[in-house]
């Protein structure tokens, strides 16, 4: 068969395991996966020895273009998915916040075309609910957002100075209509009364710097909202996923769920998995404040050990780009108080999974994938479309190379001016990203342009859930 393009001698790593190939593709799927020297035929051909070819990640949380706390970010759809496909993502899963009064899946309508004219890498949405006052009518609308290919909803468990905070009767209700229609529900799980009651009595006693933030929200704020989130998925008989989880006592408490079969997921980010608290002492600390805060040393070891025995399921990034310009008057004035919670993160949760994980022995290469991208893919309704590398998927390939050193940092940014990772080494970085057998990004230099990425809908079928560990 005449391949369009074919990737060899490649260590091809999917969630299954690791074996020496080559793919081939025909236009924007993978055409055939089969043993080096198979595919004779081929238009042009990409040596990957020594190199991994791995299916491309799939972010499952980002904050694209979304305003928050008085911060914009500073970059547009098209810059933050270069710098994604940079760092070997081919997919993002951005947020929309519904507008008070305004019919959520009309907001999501523009969010898609925006980003179809401007994204390069491909994308769907988590649609967040925030006007409750007639709580019959979001629920109302869910069906319409499964219609328009979105099959999951996030809702915020605190910022009820943001607007944006969901209460128990109200989460309850969204979770069983989600459900019914075959959805999963994500949750920021924060105790928002204790959480913001704390925030607001050490803002009162003037004790507002970067390293006072663990203090505002301390591990029981995050557990004690994922137990109640958990149980009442479990009465509403809902999938539930709980983003961004940072701390051990969550993971305890969601693996007793998860021990007895029910469908409960918990998402980490590399930041989480990366440092401590002791980040908020440097220098730039002031610009690490994201909620949760970042922990412990036991907290970190704990969320390893979760990833990789399948108590946390994926790593998403939870992308914010706000820059210094928002930051530096509102640390200013107020502390962490002043400052929106969020750090740019797209770019790098390949390069820390491998160099933070497989290198250290954390986590093997197929549990980096599955964890990368497969489980998303899955969870997400994405599934066999996206995140595996086999005949009639997307070819959406990211080439590795284990051996090749980056400095991590605001430099792989073009908007984003702070980062976690500033100066941060790793082993390990994306030589080349392909998006449906489109080469995106190759040796650095970027080879595609606004909009070429796409909308990729998601449909539920039923198991979909059963599966993921
Ligand atoms: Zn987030």
């Amino acid at each position: 068969m005449m391949m369009d393009l074919v990737i060899e001698k490649g260590l091809i790593v999917t969630g299954a395991g690791v074996f020496e190939g080559d793919v081939g593709i025909r236009g924007e799927k993978i055409a055939a996966v089969a043993s080096t020297g198979m595919f004779p035929e081929a238009a042009s051909r990409i040596d990957a020895s020594g190199m991994y070819v791995l299916p491309g990640a799939i972010d499952t949380h980002a904050h694209i273009e979304e305003p928050f706390q008085g911060c914009v970010p500073e970059e547009d759809w098209t810059q933050a998915t270069r710098a994604a496909a940079r760092g070997g993502t081919t997919s993002v899963f951005n947020f929309v916040i519904q507008e008070k009064g305004r019919a959520l899946a009309d907001l999501i309508q523009t969010h898609k075309a925006r980003a179809g004219r401007l994204s390069l890498i491909d994308f769907n949405f988590h649609g967040v609910f925030t006007d409750f006052s007639d709580l019959d009518a979001a629920t109302a609308e869910i069906p319409r957002l499964f219609d328009l290919g979105v099959t999951s909803v996030k809702q915020f468990m605190i910022y009820s100075r943001e607007g944006l905070a969901t209460d128990d009767w109200a989460l309850y209700n969204i979770m069983r209509e989600v459900s019914a229609q075959g959805g999963i529900v994500g949750v920021h799980a924060e105790n928002c009364a204790i959480g913001e009651g704390l925030t607001a009595r050490l803002a009162g006693m003037g004790r507002t710097r970067a390293t006072d933030w663990p203090r505002a929200k301390p591990p029981f704020v995050e557990a004690e909202a994922a137990q109640r989130a958990a149980m009442i998925a479990e009465f509403a008989q809902a999938n539930l996923y709980i983003v961004h989880t940072s701390t051990r006592d969550a993971v305890q408490i969601i693996g007793g769920f998860r021990a007895r079969g029910l469908p409960v997921f918990l998402e980490t980010c590399p930041h989480y998995l990366t440092f401590t608290e002791e980040r908020l002492s440097a220098p730039d600390g002031k610009y690490q404040v994201v909620s949760p805060p970042l922990r412990r040393r036991e907290d970190v070891d704990a969320l390893w050990k979760a990833l990789a025995e399948g108590t946390i399921s994926i790593v998403g990034s939870d992308h914010n780009a706000y820059g210094r310009k928002d930051k530096d008057p509102g640390y200013e004035r107020s502390g962490f108080m002043g400052v929106a919670n969020g750090q740019p993160g797209i770019l790098e949760i390949l390069a820390i999974l491998h160099s933070e994980g497989v290198r250290n022995g954390r986590i093997s290469l197929p549990r980096m994938v599955e964890v990368s991208s497969t489980n998303a893919a899955k969870m997400f309704g994405i599934y066999p479309q996206k995140g595996t590398i086999a005949p009639g998927s997307d070819a959406d390939l990211v080439i590795f190379d284990p051996r090749k050193e980056a400095t991590l940092g605001s430099n792989l940014y073009e908007a984003a001016d702070t980062s976690f990772y500033e100066g941060m080494r790793v082993t390990g970085f994306p030589v080349a990203t392909l998006v449906r057998g489109r080469v995106v990004v190759r040796g650095g230099e970027l080879l595609a342009g606004p909009g070429s990425g796409r909308f990729v809908a998601a449909a539920v079928r039923p198991g979909m859930y059963a599966g993921i560990r």
